[in-house]
């Protein structure tokens, strides 16, 4: 057992007992092995430190109502990895290694798999670096995963709560034709001071148009955008949105209770219509949107005064839920039950 106050924790670094690591070198992935060490020793030309030659993922496994552990969509997070790996030019880490790395990480720290009731979870953090010394800017020869869990608290405490956004013109977390659909570390640093400059001016989160002609919608901060307008679930595309695997679910499950689903362009003056707004990704699955301000036009588009999601999320986020949980049955194998 564990001492951590599981009904506060939050979404943030707790230290568990073991992390596991696999090494790329002479052209191919070593043996996997396992650290109790949370330090990496790290050559100081290493190419993910100067030139961001890194890709990370990020999911969860739930402690489930029958006291099982069980993970959602692993392989669509393997299949991510790998796009990143092969845009980032480094190695792919293929689907059994990165599988085999997660159950591990999760079973050697499974007392720190939080209970049901809490509503918390243990994140699974996978990190791929390049760690070959490397002058040059090309890709170097030596890489590290890194897969590390740690216990998250649940995203709303006692129930939803909605957050409110502001559309930044101002800048960009990735290029048209970048790196916006691969999760790299780069983005995120990138995103940082948008991100501030939100959260100085009391919003919860920055919202981001295409970065080519900032007509249409891209992204909430670092969750996809979906929509409700009559039977449909409407969600934006773009060549620089990350591939939400949530988002990707919660289509299906649109498709399952009789909806039409719309991935397309969305001009920001749509936004008037929707009677649903919200940001989904593995941290909140769905987080109902308060409002979205336009600064620049003098705009407010609100959708949930109450905090609340509407109907249809609010039917949406529990079957995902129920499904995560080992509740309802398991139609699309979306699940892996940890033994
Ligand atoms: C990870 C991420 C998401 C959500 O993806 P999930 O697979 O649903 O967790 C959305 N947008 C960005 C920018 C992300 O990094």
């Amino acid at each position: 057992m564990t001492d951590i106050d599981w009904a506060n924790l939050k979404f943030s670094y707790t230290p568990t007992d073991y992390n596991v690591r696999c090494y790329f070198r002479n052209g191919k992935w070593g043996a996997i092995e396992v650290s109790s060490s949370e330090y990496i020793n790290l050559h100081m030309a290493a190419s993910c430190l100067h030139y961001g030659q890194n890709g990370w993922e990020g999911q969860k496994a739930f402690r489930c109502p029958d006291g099982k552990i069980r993970t959602f969509r692993l392989e669509e997070n393997a299949a991510r990895l790998q796009s990143t790996c092969r845009a980032m030019m480094m190695p792919e880490v293929p689907t059994e290694l990165f599988t085999e790395m997660c159950l591990k990480a999760i079973k050697l720290n499974e007392r720190f798999v939080p209970p049901y009731e809490t509503g918390a979870a243990l994140y699974i953090r996978p990190i791929v670096l390049g760690t070959g010394a490397q002058l040059g800017v090309s890709p170097t020869d030596e890489y590290l995963i890194i897969i590390f869990v740690t216990p998250v608290g649940p995203y709303f405490k006692g129930g939803f709560s909605a957050t409110n956004y502001v559309i930044t013109r101002e800048f960009d977390r990735a290029a048209p034709q970048g790196t916006g659909k691969y999760k790299v570390g780069g983005n995120y640093g990138a995103s940082l001071r948008a991100h501030v400059k939100a959260a100085k001016e009391g919003y919860s989160c920055e919202f981001y148009l295409d970065p080519r002609t900032k007509k249409y919608i891209e992204e909430c901060g670092a969750a996809n955008f979906i929509a409700v307008k009559g039977n449909k679930y409407i969600t934006p595309e773009s060549d620089s949105i990350l591939p939400s695997i949530t988002n990707k679910s919660l289509q299906q499950l649109a498709l399952d209770m009789g909806m039409e689903v719309e991935c397309r362009k969305i001009p920001v003056e749509e936004l008037e219509t929707f009677e649903e707004a919200g940001a989904c990704g593995t941290a909140a699955v769905i987080s109902p949107i308060g409002y979205i301000d336009d600064p620049e036009n003098g705009k407010r588009y609100t959708f949930s005064k109450d905090g609340q999601p509407g109907p249809v999320f609010q039917k949406l986020y529990n079957r995902l839920r129920d499904i995560q949980y080992g509740i309802e049955p398991d139609v699309h194998h979306w699940v892996t039950v940890i033994d």
